[in-house]
């Protein structure tokens, strides 16, 4: 079998985590503190703040900003639920704009027609690990005064212009098990303003200044020494990982290039993906997806349908008062084209030639 995401967790990892253990420091200390400086001077970004999880790390940067009810923060209908779910939590108004159809990031030319005086932020999400149009973004956010929170939970040490992503404004990053980089769980929120700096480490612990000072009710948002110790192992080899899935994506690419029925993923210029997901649009008028995937994964090769619907599709959303969205059509025709395959750094040539294989074989016996 090829899975579609394997957690390797290395030596070192074991090492540190075994460190911790011995020295009976479990809650945030200087493990944590030490995977901070060594993150952000990975993305060189002048402050990094770990957080419990991704989804603690949009929030805290969010309320950090001072978002709230009344506000407005613009994302895409195309993501994970924690995207949106940070944002209802804080008591803004989610705005959904739609996606562009190749590559599936935010379509800055929709922001120009909206409505601009409630929205304080933009959540542009790089999704799958290629960074969004991070120019037309900026301008945007210049033009009328809002925030940039990024959410680069896919996209660790991905670049734009080779500036990495999650030093635009804030950014968020997402240690979750099968993130490119894992601490089992864990996040990052990333700033080059000293004074909200202050304000992240503040919320995250509490509300507190100093021990027992207050300045603000807050939150216990804090990653333990535990987390912070495999990730601190996953850092020392991140390089490694990530040159070795560009490497695979770029095979995989040429592997698949002449199948009609098959869209490989579209790499923008001025950008290098971090290859979260490799993940191919079916031609649907053709294939059935469901009967294409159950053929993959009968030869023994994993996939992802990531993600099956646009948020719009689900009650929870379409049904919710701090949800607009004027428009995802090109969301919910995409959420029924992808499929992820395997792509990650432990896979070899052999196993790349065998999903291609397997894609050719399966496009032939999922034709409707
Ligand atoms: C994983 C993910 C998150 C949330 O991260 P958690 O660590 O799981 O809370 C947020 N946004 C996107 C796009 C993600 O893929």
């Amino acid at each position: 079998m090829i899975p579609i995401t394997k957690v390797e967790i290395g030596e070192r990892e074991r090492q540190l985590v075994a460190e911790v253990l011995q020295s009976g420091g479990l809650a945030q200390g200087k493990y944590v503190a030490e995977f901070e400086k060594m993150f952000g001077h990975m993305i060189m970004s002048k402050y990094t703040v770990a957080t419990s999880n991704g989804t603690t790390a949009l929030f805290l940067a969010m309320k950090t900003l001072g978002i709230g009810e009344g506000d407005e923060v613009i994302t895409t209908p195309f993501t994970f639920a924690a995207t949106v779910n940070s944002i209802l939590e804080t008591g803004a108004t989610v705005r959904l704009v739609d996606i562009e159809e190749d590559s599936f990031l935010i379509n800055c030319n929709e922001l120009g027609s909206m409505s601009q005086s409630h929205i304080r932020a933009i959540v542009p999400v790089h999704m799958f690990g290629q960074p969004a149009d991070m120019d037309l973004i900026c301008s945007f956010a210049e033009r009328h005064d809002l925030r940039i929170i990024e959410d680069a939970a896919q996209a660790h040490f991905a670049t734009f212009q080779g500036r990495a992503v999650g030093t635009f404004d804030v950014g968020c990053f997402s240690f979750y098990a099968t993130k490119n980089v894992t601490c089992g769980e864990g996040g990052m929120v990333s700033t080059n303003r000293g004074d909200e700096f202050e304000w992240l480490r503040i919320l995250r612990n509490q509300g507190m200044r100093d021990r027992y000072d207050y300045a603000v009710p807050g939150y216990n948002f804090r990653m333990t020494e535990l987390q912070a110790a495999i990730g601190l192992g996953q850092l020392e080899r991140a390089e490694a990982m990530i040159v070795g899935r560009r490497l695979n994506a770029r095979l995989l690419s040429s592997l698949l290039a002449d199948i009609d029925e098959i869209t490989v993923p579209f790499v923008k210029s001025n950008r290098e993906h971090a290859w979260h997901q490799f993940t191919i649009k079916l031609d649907i008028d053709v294939l059935d997806r469901a009967h294409f995937v159950e053929i993959l994964n009968a030869r023994g090769i994993g996939t992802g349908i990531y993600y099956p619907r646009s948020i719009t599709e689900y009650e929870a959303y379409s049904g919710h008062p701090r949800v607009l969205c004027d428009d995802d059509s090109i969301a919910r025709r995409v959420a029924r084209q992808v499929v992820s395959l395997p792509i990650g750094p432990y896979l070899e040539a052999r196993d790349l030639e065998e999903i291609a294989i397997a894609c050719k074989i399966a496009v032939m016996e999922s034709r409707k």
